[in-house]
């Protein structure tokens, strides 16, 4: 494998990032980033404490450099999700900026102040092992405690290859999000990604309308972002024509880290033009099948396996599925340089994990005719089994969010003495005075799917129980 980063290599004075008030060329990226890459030294792995700032870019980029394993750190966590992260990653040292206020649980660890300049002359270390780790990233914690995720060079290098591919994503590219910075899509594709093509990262600090439509305005001709951004943008557009003319003039559109609802897609297309390319992936396997950008748009869908990628959909019996009818439910297993090593400390569940060298992801889906992947949510929570029917709760929530009175939409199913199990919908009205009725609401997905699949009980909420990548956390719904 060639370096992780050419354009360090031979650094010029393009730019490579800029947030805020901070901008860095590849040159300055390449003194501040090794400026602090020797003072990391030979820590076994350093932990970042992962703001959304350009010393975030830059002290992941030092410890890539060093060749010593980052763990970004979620700066909203609360108390006890610091402390097992912290417990379970060990880290040698913290790398936070000069002015971040940092919690007492990291009061006991050396820490090492970012900067964002450093001295002339600095050549690039000679390339570590592929197969070592770059990053330790913990998975959102939606259905479990987070996992520590090591995710290899290799992995980083080969997932963000096939992106490239598949979105003709070159170092002319300037991306722009908002995302945070501890996942895999705001770190790996969103700040790692521009800068292993050469190109330029634009991020927010904040997401927000203006910024998408200043940066797109201003050269961006790429947007990231998670449904819920999207569906922001989406409320924004009808007010806001300086928006709809920047996402118009944008090469391309991508959503991620949850199902984009077709709703969203659709009032996107309506006032713009332009089709948002969804793409899977997760923080074990990272990138798995996008849509392809100029080819059909498929709302509701996640496209095909990316280059390199290998995708099965196993059903219950451990029968692989060979059709492709949009109906018959498989578990998504995958196999390719995009896997991770391992989980941190959790021999077990990797071994669990894996059957062969296929990963098990414990997403669900269905292959339609053409070979597109229809996620139906995850096995844990999102497949209900009800009448003798296996339903998705991801269509009903699309369904559901297509009905004008309703705002959010949740799916799950509750044991039901007669069904096996029920569908029960868990609905934020559009306003709150005036809730859909249930019955209403009932109809509407019978007519629009099929009568097995309507909600048998509906309960509204204010607002539904989400992480900060917008997922909703059905274990978080009041009676789950
Ligand atoms: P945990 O593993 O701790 O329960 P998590 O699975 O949410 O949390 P991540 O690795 O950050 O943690 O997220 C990966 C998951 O996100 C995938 O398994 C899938 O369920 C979901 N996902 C990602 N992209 C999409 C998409 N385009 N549509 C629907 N779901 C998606
Ligand atoms: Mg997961």
């Amino acid at each position: 494998m060639s370096a992780l980063f050419p354009a360090l290599a031979a650094p010029t004075d393009r730019p490579a990032l800029r947030c805020g008030p901070d901008a860095l060329s590849y040159e300055e990226l390449l003194r501040a980033a090794g400026a602090l890459a020797a003072r990391i030294g030979d820590a076994g792995r350093v932990a970042v404490w992962a703001v959304p700032t350009a010393r975030t870019a830059v002290a992941v980029v030092a410890a890539l450099l060093a060749g010593v394993p980052a763990v970004p750190l979620n700066p909203r966590s609360g108390e006890r999700e610091l402390a097992h992260v912290l417990a379970d990653s060990a880290p040698d040292a913290v790398l936070a900026g000069p002015a971040d206020e940092l919690p007492a649980a990291l009061a006991g660890l050396p820490r090492i102040d970012v900067g964002l300049t450093g001295p002339a002359g600095v050549r690039v270390p000679p390339e570590p092992d592929p197969e070592s780790t770059a990053l330790i990233v913990y998975t959102s914690g939606t259905t479990g405690p987070p996992k520590g995720v090591l995710l290899s060079r290799r992995a980083v290098a080969a997932s963000l290859d096939a992106l490239a591919e598949a979105w003709a994503w070159t170092g002319d590219d300037v991306l722009v999000h908002g995302l945070p910075l501890f996942h895999v899509h705001g770190l790996v594709l969103g700040v790692l990604g521009p800068l292993r093509r050469g190109g330029e990262v634009r991020h927010l600090g904040a997401f927000s309308a203006e910024g998408v439509a200043r940066e797109l305005a201003d050269g961006g001709t790429v947007l990231f972002g998670v449904p819920t951004m999207y569906h922001r943008l989406a409320d924004a557009l009808p007010s806001d024509p300086a928006l709809g003319a920047a996402l118009a003039g944008a090469r391309l559109l991508v959503s991620g880290s949850a199902a984009l609802p077709v709703h969203d897609h659709e009032r996107i297309a309506a006032a713009t033009g332009r089709t948002v390319v969804e793409r899977y992936g997760m923080s074990e396997t990272l990138m798995n099948t996008s849509v392809r950008p100029g080819g059909p748009p498929r709302p509701g869908t996640v496209g095909t396996p990316l280059p390199g990628v290998a995708v099965r959909l196993v059903e219950e019996d451990g029968a692989v599925l060979a059709g492709s009818d949009g109906e018959t439910v498989g578990e998504v297993q995958v196999r390719g340089p995009n896997l991770f090593s391992g989980y941190l400390n959790l021999p077990e569940a990797t071994a669990a994990a894996f059957d062969g060298e296929w990963f098990c992801t414990g997403d669900v889906a269905v292959r339609e005719a053409d070979g597109t992947i229809r996620l139906v949510g995850r096995k844990a929570t999102d497949l209900i089994k009800s009448g003798g029917y296996k339903i998705g709760a991801g269509e009903i929530e699309n369904a559901l969010l297509d009905h004008p009175g309703v705002r959010e939409a949740a799916v799950t199913g509750e044991p039901d003495p007669d069904l096996g199990e029920r569908v029960v919908a868990w609905v934020v009205p559009a306003d709150p005075a005036r809730p859909p009725a249930a019955q209403e609401l009932a109809g509407h997905v019978a007519r629009l799917l099929a009568p097995h699949k309507r909600p048998r009980e509906v309960r509204f909420l204010d607002a539904l129980p989400r992480n900060d990548l917008g997922k909703v956390l059905k274990k978080r719904l009041p009676r789950g």
